[in-house]
């Protein structure tokens, strides 16, 4: 018997679907989240969202508060950053996807997120895991960088023992010995979490990588292994992005990918809900 048992497949066997208003994560088809690392200003995630929503992607991410492992480096623009992504997702309807950085935050993020980030440094904060248990919002739980798949599934457990069902697991690589890479990008933890657990789980191959040139393989590798779903970063000037320019891909380049993530979702029997808003290109 494993420790976690409301999240277990023993507990529920067939596949938990999240949904957000008129959409879902999990079952047959993909999600795809795209976004800044952080929101910066009006302009730089206006122009971000508007070439997302065309693509026909549904969910845009952007931090407003950013956990930065130096404290000089940029924190986020914090409140005015969630007001800019209110107003740019409410221009081009899309759905938000931003972190909370602990339990004093959640109050003043919550009616800004249509789903709740809970970050990599944070997986392990179980007295915010339990807050977050009372939500009636999805969590998107982010595998802690140092963490088993054990204690990730038990964290997954912590909110949904408060009552939170909606619960979205998302898999951002791991630290090893090599250090080739900013993280290694643990790909058999999604068809294991899937072997072990109801919840949906999407891939980050952004933070899995941090190398703008492996996204869109880990991307592709992530959908094969079963991912429910991807959230990749992206920025329209990723050399003067304030956060994470060199994983971001160019807003050219996802909509590329796009082409190709439909294509490996077809093989995989999924779809890629993703309908184009501005007419292909003969
Ligand atoms: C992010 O998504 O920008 C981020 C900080 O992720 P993680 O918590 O996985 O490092
Ligand atoms: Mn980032």
């Amino acid at each position: 018997m494993s420790e976690f048992k409301l999240v277990s497949r023993h507990n529920k066997n067939e596949d938990s679907i999240i949904s957000i208003g008129n959409d879902t994560i999990g079952g047959d088809d993909l999600c795809l989240i795209a976004g800044p690392c952080a929101v910066e200003s009006d302009e730089q995630l206006d122009e971000i969202a508007r070439h997302i929503s065309q693509i026909g992607i549904k969910f845009i991410r952007g931090g407003a508060y950013k956990p930065r492992s130096s404290p000089y480096s940029f924190q986020g623009l914090q409140k005015e950053g969630l007001q800019i992504l209110n107003k740019a997702s409410t221009k081009y309807n899309l759905k938000v996807v931003t972190e909370v950085l602990d339990t004093s935050l959640i109050e003043e993020v919550y009616p800004y997120a249509d789903i709740l980030q809970v970050g990599s440094r944070n997986m392990k904060n179980y007295q915010f895991l339990k807050e977050l248990g009372k939500l009636d919002k999805p969590v998107l739980l982010k595998r802690g960088m140092s963490s088993t798949i054990n204690e990730w599934l038990l964290a997954a457990e912590y909110i949904m023992l408060g009552g939170n069902e909606n619960i979205i697991l998302c898999e951002r690589g791991i630290r090893t010995f090599d250090t080739s890479a900013r993280n290694t990008m643990d790909i058999a933890s999604i068809p294991l979490v899937k072997e072990l657990s109801h919840l949906p789980i999407i891939a980050d191959p952004s933070q899995g990588t941090g190398k703008r040139s492996l996204i869109k393989p880990m991307s592709l590798a992530s959908l094969a292994a079963g991912a429910d779903g991807l959230m990749i970063e992206v920025h329209n000037q990723p050399e003067n992005a304030l956060s994470d320019g060199f994983q971001s891909l160019y807003l050219d380049q996802l909509k590329g990918l796009v082409k190709e993530l439909k294509l490996q979702a077809n093989l995989s029997g999924k779809s890629l809900n993703i309908v184009s808003r501005i007419p292909e290109r003969i």
